[in-house]
């Protein structure tokens, strides 16, 4: 199997970049973000403090988390619910950065990270895809762009999505975010030492898709 690993800060644009590769090599997309995602809808959806050990974990006890590939690429089951649409707003993505400080959080999800990645070819992006889920990775791309360019970006996102922010409170999310990941004490955020960095702050996204695919193909002989 192929695994690609890409990692990156939030807004890097990983997700946009790894699906139209994924598309293009014929593998599957892999957003492990979502699974992190997921598991604080559900916190957060039953008030249950993200940062709540204890709750947290008794809510894993009764958690059943699937990933599925359909047509519309993958979707996230929880407890028996495709709630792939509704893990996208300002309020996860922070729930998700602090419920994924938990040890035991990372840990439950990690035999389903490296399950799909043994039985897949695969694009996995992430922060700890080269470092932790996949250090055995063919390829590990870590994927960077300035807090400024990468708020922005998510910024306009939210607001074509119909949410009402501002760019100021989006910076100010990247920036916390940004620091959690990189400063929790398992797998931080972090590139790979043998990752290969891309900066995207100047490039658009076929510019990006372009640079990847270059790197891709001189790994891997163009295999397609
Ligand atoms: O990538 P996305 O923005 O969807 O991720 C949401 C949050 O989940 C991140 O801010 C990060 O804290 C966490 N995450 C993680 N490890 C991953 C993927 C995401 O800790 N592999």
């Amino acid at each position: 199997m192929i695994n690609i690993a890409i990692d990156g800060p939030a807004g890097a644009g990983k997700s946009t970049v790894a699906r139209a590769i994924a598309k293009d090599y014929g593998y599957i997309y892999v957003d492990t973000g979502a699974l992190y995602r997921a598991l604080a809808y559900k916190a957060i959806n039953n008030g249950i403090d993200v940062k709540d050990e204890i709750n947290v974990t008794r809510m894993l006890g009764s958690t059943k988390l699937d990933i599925t590939y359909t047509e519309k690429g993958q979707r996230i089951i929880l407890d028996g619910e495709d709630i792939s649409d509704s893990i996208r707003t300002a309020q996860i993505s922070m729930g998700a950065s602090d419920i994924s400080a938990l040890p035991f959080v990372r840990e439950w999800l990690l035999d389903m990270q490296k399950d799909i990645a043994r039985k897949n070819d695969c694009i996995m992006d992430g922060r700890d895809i080269g470092t932790t889920i996949l250090p055995d990775a063919e390829i590990k791309i870590f994927l960077t762009a300035s807090v400024e360019e990468r708020a922005n970006r998510r910024y306009k996102e939210l607001v074509a999505k119909g949410e009402s922010i501002t760019l100021e409170a989006v910076i100010e999310d990247v920036k916390t975010r940004d620091y959690n990941d990189s400063h929790r004490a398992v797998s931080p955020l972090k590139k790979a030492d043998d990752a290969i960095e891309v900066d995207t702050t100047n490039l658009d996204f076929g510019q990006t898709v372009n640079t990847i695919k270059e790197i891709i193909d001189t790994h891997i002989g163009g295999e397609k």
